[in-house]
């Protein structure tokens, strides 16, 4: 699965759609806090573009909507698992912490799988065109 070729390999490892050679983000470390918006407009390796039209990434929003709706309901799981009685205030609490926590992964994480959802893989890098 977490091959080069595999969706999962380049979602994951925050590769360019197209040669899952080139990064999608400057940095290594998709947990800081500091320019984690910061994005190659196109693949350092390939020339992909990642940003084809303004906008690209609205439907990003959906993909990250989708983690944090998985979160909620990890967290709901886990607090049941754990205590006797979940309160709200727990809940929110847990939630906020891990969703701001996460918030430069979450922000990197879905603009990864959005685009690797629109560009398909073309094999090893054509060199820039
Ligand atoms: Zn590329």
């Amino acid at each position: 699965m977490s091959e080069k070729g595999s969706k999962f390999y380049a979602i994951t490892k925050m590769k360019c759609p197209r040669c899952h050679e080139g990064d999608l983000f400057p940095g290594s470390n998709h947990f800081s806090f500091s320019k984690f918006t910061h994005m190659y407009k196109t693949c350092p390796v390939c020339n992909q573009s990642f940003e084809p039209e303004p906008g690209y990434y609205y439907g990003a929003m959906f993909v990250s909507y989708g983690i944090n709706s998985a979160i909620f309901v990890a967290v709901w799981v886990t607090l049941a698992l754990i205590v006797d009685e979940v309160t709200l205030t727990m809940m929110m609490v847990a939630i906020v912490t891990i969703v701001v926590g996460l918030l430069p992964f979450n922000y990197r994480f879905s603009r990864s799988i959005w685009i690797n959802m629109m560009i398909k893989y073309k094999g090893i890098a054509a060199k820039k065109e």
